[in-house]
């Protein structure tokens, strides 16, 4: 019986590549712009750290994650509590006091896989520590919307606040209060989070809640003053750096440890209206993980979702290609030809030669196949005179080439006509 890949996970294919590898560089050099630097995670942490970060009562840590049990350990399900445990494990702010980090890889949850959301699934994560000021928030959200412009993506932004400490828990009560008025007409999933996670009720896609929740209290109305200047000067950041944006009040993600700022980017082009990348503040969470009292933001771009809609503006399909394929003929130009091969491959060029000793036919239909610029046939005759033929796979004209002195000599003398070749 033949071995499938599991459920929710998936082969990134050498012809999909040319995708990733572009949202992988387009996103670092973007992330260097703006003083960014990497920091490599493991994909495993202790258990805990999660139910700590995330929140006991969100569906990621109930129900979406791949925990070890008898390891104590899980897969990590988001990049943000990884990264603030290495922050806090090896006091990053004692070095510098603001610390702007990014890093790139794969996630883990359990959910029902669908269209550009898988089990394992890979983002880009951006994470500013120790600066609390409203600019930060809009800075970060404009580093967001550059790199999906781009990457040639149409996304719009959708922001919120969730206040804090100070003001969420009046908010709470008063959306608790409107809630158990409807209890009855909610789905069973916010029946149960009216009591254990108000806030969750207010971004339920079922259209029974949805609509019930629109006569909601808004969190905007209840922010304390702090709260409030805080997200009017967010907003007049992101008009002062021209990034357009719309308020969502119903925004408050599936993460306990949101403060203040909140936002989305999200698509229309995936069928459904579906977010690309989400982020927001924890101004108490790297206290909360045991570390100093420093807020932080960040924001996460799902690399999955970014590719499907990459292919879909695709007009062709970009496809790698090969400098020059050398068609050996018979055994002693199949030696010849490896060592050629390995010293124009040292030189820079994208070499392919296969040693099965096929016919000169079939050998050039693999240099067409493999998209090969020019190719190089070397056969016993050419060999006594140190030549081989040289064909433009364009042009279709052929030349003969001098093979003289030693391999590194001819692999020299190839390298320079093919690279003075026109494009
Ligand atoms: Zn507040
Ligand atoms: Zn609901």
């Amino acid at each position: 019986m033949k071995t499938q890949a599991i459920q929710g996970f998936k082969d990134i294919l050498p012809d999909e590549m040319h995708r990733w590898l572009r949202i992988e560089n387009v996103s670092r050099d973007i992330f260097q712009r703006f003083g960014f630097r990497e920091i490599r995670l493991p994909i495993m942490e202790e258990t805990s750290l999660f139910a700590r970060s995330i929140g006991q009562d969100t569906d990621i840590v109930e129900k979406e994650m791949y925990t070890f049990a008898d390891k104590g350990a899980t897969l990590r399900p988001e990049a943000t509590a990884s990264l603030l445990r290495a922050f806090i494990e090896h006091a990053l702010h004692l070095k510098q006091p603001v610390q702007r980090l990014f890093t790139i890889g794969p996630m883990f949850r359990h959910e029902r896989p669908q269209k550009g959301r898988l089990r394992q699934f890979h983002q880009l994560d951006a994470e500013v520590i120790g600066a609390k000021e409203p600019d930060v928030d809009s800075e970060l959200m404009a580093m967001g919307a550059m790199i999906l412009t781009e990457l040639g993506l149409a996304a719009s932004l959708e922001i919120n606040s969730l206040g804090c400490p100070r003001c969420r828990p009046s908010f709470r009560e008063q959306l608790i209060d409107y809630l158990r008025q409807y209890s009855k007409d909610l789905c069973p999933d916010c029946r149960r989070r009216t009591d254990t996670n108000p806030l969750r009720v207010l971004d339920c896609k079922k259209s029974n809640c949805r609509e019930l929740v629109d006569d909601a209290p808004s969190i905007l109305a209840s922010l304390c003053a702090a709260c409030e200047d805080h997200f009017n000067a967010v907003c007049a950041g992101l008009e002062r750096l021209g990034v357009s944006y719309t308020l969502n009040r119903f925004m408050v993600r599936g993460l306990d440890y949101y403060t203040r700022t909140t936002f989305e980017f999200l698509t229309d082009n995936l069928g459904a209206q579906a977010a690309i990348g989400a982020g927001g503040r924890y101004d108490g969470l790297i206290e909360q993980l045991g570390g100093p009292a420093l807020p932080g933001i960040g924001f996460a771009l799902g690399m999955e979702r970014l590719a499907l809609l990459m292919e879909q503006n695709e007009e062709e399909k970009a496809a790698d290609s090969m400098d020059l394929y050398i068609a050996a003929l018979g055994e002693r130009a199949i030696r010849e030809g490896q060592v050629l091969a390995h010293h124009l491959r040292s030189l820079g060029v994208r070499t392919g030669i296969d040693y099965g000793g096929r016919s000169l036919k079939a050998q050039m239909k693999q240099a067409g196949r493999v998209r090969a610029r020019f190719a190089l046939i070397i056969g016993d005759d050419e060999l006594d005179r140190k030549a081989a033929q040289l064909r433009d796979m364009t042009g279709k004209d052929q030349q003969e080439v001098s093979l003289a002195g030693d391999a590194p000599q001819a692999a020299r003398t190839i390298h320079t006509i093919i690279s003075s070749a026109p494009a």
